[in-house]
């Protein structure tokens, strides 16, 4: 079986930056693909190449078994992409940007209307209301519909869920567990690492360089070294101090809590407490922290820039 993404030695520059360099992996039919990386890590460029949007400089990108230079007509045809921003009309209703898709693709809102329904039933309510007025959530899932309703076989989501409520993300995220059921191979990134792990596999992209490409499973098992996650009401002052512990590799400040990782050979951070509680951290909370894709994604920043 053909995988539904095949990208192989993808490079792309603009004038003075290279956005990609040098990039290959497949996407399985079927298969739920997250690309993971901050702003400006070449996410949308790849994007907008695999979409027939924009050219490569070099490599050679398929998409369906189609390539996406000569085949772009049918690729175009067979294909959802939902990009960043902007991908609804603002002033027509609901209903009438998701008539206005399914006429583009020559189709109707009721020939595809079950794969759609789902979702759309909780816009129905709205449908005579134009999207600009719509919530946040609520124009993810109604933009999802657009770029669903002409059947696609592969659906590319360029941060469908930034800026998102966390209830509305997680729905979003149960309608793409249901789309993948149905066979539709997803492209999707995402800047949260809460949603990393509920792909089948992800890519760690920064630079237009990919770090590492494995299930998120295997992705927090290549975290090596012992991980400890320690809080105070002065967290800034702690992590200076964390940071100059000759016993800590790094540390990086996740959620509420800072993330320190032990020099090689060290697994006891019992010392590094007592030591911060010397320094007057009475209020100090240490405990074993489990890791997460954020921290391997650090580690690998960092080994890296090494
Ligand atoms: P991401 O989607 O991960 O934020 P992009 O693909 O948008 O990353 O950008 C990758 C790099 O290419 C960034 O350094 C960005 O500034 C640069 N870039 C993107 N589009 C253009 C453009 N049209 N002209 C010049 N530079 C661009």
């Amino acid at each position: 079986m053909k995988p539904a993404i095949s990208i192989q030695n993808l490079s792309k520059s603009y004038r003075n930056v290279q956005a990609l360099k040098d990039i290959s992996f497949d996407v399985e039919q079927g298969e739920l693909f997250g690309l993971i990386g901050p702003d400006g890590a070449g996410k949308s460029t790849l994007f907008r190449i695999l979409t027939t949007l924009l050219l490569a400089d070099s490599g050679k990108a398929e998409v369906i078994g189609l390539d996406v230079v000569d085949g772009f007509r049918d690729i175009r045809n067979r294909i959802g992409y939902m990009p960043g921003r902007f991908s609804l009309y603002q002033d027509l209703t609901v209903e009438e940007n998701l008539d206005f898709f399914a006429t583009i693709f020559g189709t109707t809102i009721e020939a595809n209307y079950d794969l759609v329904k789902d979702i759309y039933v909780q816009l129905e309510p709205f449908k005579n209301r134009p999207a600009g007025k719509l919530s946040g959530g609520m124009k993810q899932k109604l933009a999802l519909c657009c770029a669903l309703i002409h059947k696609p076989e592969v659906l590319f989501l360029d941060e469908p869920t930034t800026g998102v409520d966390p209830v509305s993300r997680k729905e979003f995220w149960q309608m793409l567990q249901r789309l993948k059921q149905q066979g539709i191979a997803i492209l999707v990134s995402t800047p949260y690492m809460d949603e990393a792990a509920l792909c089948d596999r992800i890519a760690l992209i920064q630079k237009g360089e990919i770090l590492s490409i494995a299930s998120p499973e295997t992705i927090n098992e290549s975290f090596h070294g012992t991980l400890v996650a320690m809080k105070s009401h002065r967290m800034y002052e702690l992590l200076k101090a964390l940071r100059i512990h000759p016993k800590v590799e790094s540390c990086y400040a996740f959620g509420e809590y800072l993330n320190a990782t032990l020099i090689a050979g060290e697994t006891d951070w019992k010392p590094i407490e007592q030591d911060m509680r010397d320094k007057g951290f009475d209020d100090l909370v240490a405990h074993d922290a489990t890791v997460g894709i954020e921290n391997v994604f650090m580690q690998l920043l960092s080994a890296s820039k090494a």
